[in-house]
């Protein structure tokens, strides 16, 4: 059992069915039904754009496609 793990909301979970959340680092949510990933909600306009870890911005959400 590892209690470290950290589940994150992300949008788009509505096809989701049993889920956890997502895990911030993989590319697939926990039920594995979503490819989740990094945003930002400045969009391109974000300093983050240039950057590598959109994650690290403050501006970062989850979204699912
Ligand atoms: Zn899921
Ligand atoms: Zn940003």
């Amino acid at each position: 059992m590892d209690n470290n793990e950290v589940w994150f909301d992300f949008a788009g979970d509505d096809k989701c069915e049993d889920c956890r959340g997502w895990d911030g680092v993989d590319s697939r949510c926990d039920c594995g039904n979503r490819r989740v990933y990094w945003d930002c909600e400045k969009g391109n306009g974000c300093k983050c754009k240039d950057r590598v870890e959109t994650a690290e911005c403050e501006h970062a959400y989850a979204v699912a496609d």
